[in-house]
């Protein structure tokens, strides 16, 4: 029975087919990993080096920590890490990491605020119908006796809101794990550190939450379970294909990086990649021609129409005779209500309320086809149809029709 964890369920709610390539066949990814994730693990690991030192009293400087941070870098720079955004370098990002510790180290200095109890700490979550699940406890803190605090740092861009964190799986789950592991511990604090924005954001969970928390969790695990029986992991693209270190080895986007020397081969029997690159260019730039030539061309027809309707109208021919086809003409009127916030709509409604129509129009919100058929029928009187038709707009315009002979 596999270990679930909360990172591998998000997986697969991201994208099944990445969930299958990261835990099912367990490829290696071709592309590196991207910067936003190696400047968290880096900024982790010193937190995580800094409170180890503090639990044996050894609180050191701000310079110290940086430095720490620093070395983590260096010693674990990879040179394939990735930087999705085009306008940041990834000199940009380790300024920020250290910006992130020297702001925690200000608000958290000297570190004395609960007695840390865990760091990194392994946790087990038992689950309902034989399901497991582990997690890292970033930081467990015991605050008096039978009350903790589950710490987790977060380098992501944006806060959630507290709605949000209230719902948080992540943290649910370590509340969990705490309740399964010390149950003598009866209150747990839940609290989140957005450190590039030195904020925390805190939560907890009520019995009945954690309930709803771990039939939802089951019901993933279940659906994951079904996925893996009949082999079903659908690509799911959305914004994140950008970060997911297998985009070269996922079929939407793996032509792309066929000129890759490590990328699968893409040629077929058919047409080699960089053939089927050129046919989307060619594909691209006919339908672009094809779009031009075709408004152009609606142009001339326009052109020649009017053209044509000018000269039946000076020359009184109702019909022009071409040698397969005829073009007929036929002027029509069609009258039209002015619109909402036109004056004379409200003059044309107060006419057809004088003249006590305005109800039987109404019932129906003003039917301005029953209306017109009125105009047309012997129902009013002509001094009537002339007030109602002072209000009313006419649009006048030719039908032209090509008939075969
Ligand atoms: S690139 Fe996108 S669709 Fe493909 S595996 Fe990664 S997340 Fe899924």
């Amino acid at each position: 029975m596999p270990l679930y964890s909360h990172s591998r369920l998000g997986t697969y709610e991201n994208c099944p087919f990445q969930y299958k390539l990261r835990y099912v066949d367990r490829v290696k990814p071709i592309l590196g990993n991207t910067i936003e994730s190696f400047m968290g693990s880096m900024v982790h690991d010193a937190l995580e080096w800094l409170y180890k030192l503090a639990q044996d009293s050894n609180i050191v400087s701000k310079e110290a920590l940086t430095n720490k941070y620093d070395e983590l870098w260096s010693e674990k720079w990879k040179d394939d890490i990735r930087v999705v955004k085009k306008e940041l370098t990834a000199d940009n990002f380790k300024e920020t990491g250290k910006t992130c510790l020297e702001m925690y180290y200000d608000r958290y200095h000297p570190f004395d605020q609960a007695l840390t109890i865990g760091l990194e700490e392994r946790m087990i979550i038992e689950l309902p119908e034989d399901k497991k699940m582990q997690g890292y406890i970033d930081r467990l803190d015991k605050i008096a006796d039978g009350h903790v605090s589950v710490h987790d740092y977060k380098t992501s861009s944006r806060v959630p809101p507290q709605a949000k964190a209230d719902q948080d799986r992540q943290l649910g789950l370590y509340a969990l794990a705490v309740h399964q592991k010390y149950p003598e511990i009866k209150k747990i604090d839940l609290v989140w550190h957005y450190v590039r924005f030195d904020e925390e954001v805190r939560s907890s969970r009520t019995e009945k939450q954690l309930d709803i928390m771990v039939e939802n969790t089951v019901n993933l695990i279940k659906d994951v379970e079904t996925a893996t029986e009949l082999k079903k992991f659908p690509t799911k693209t959305s914004i994140l294909c950008n970060w997911c270190e297998f985009k070269a080895q996922c079929p939407e986007y793996s032509h792309q990086y066929a000129s890759q020397s490590n990328a699968p081969v893409l040629d077929t029997t058919t047409m080699t990649a960089s053939q089927a690159a050129e046919t989307v260019d060619k594909l691209v730039e006919l339908k672009e021609k094809k779009k031009t030539l075709s408004s152009d061309m609606d142009a001339m027809i326009e052109t020649l129409e009017s053209k044509l309707i000018t000269y039946s109208k000076e020359s009184g021919h109702n019909s022009v005779f071409g040698k397969d086809y005829k073009a007929s003409f036929k002027e029509s009127e069609t009258l039209k209500a002015p619109g909402q916030k036109d004056l004379r709509r409200y003059a044309l409604e107060a006419t057809l309320e004088e003249m006590g129509l305005i109800e039987s129009f109404q019932q129906k919100s003003i039917s301005w086809s029953r209306l017109k058929s009125k105009l047309k029928s012997d129902d009013l009187t002509s001094e009537q149809k002339e007030k109602i038709l002072e209000n009313m707009d006419v649009d006048k315009s030719t039908r032209f029709t090509l008939k075969k002979l």
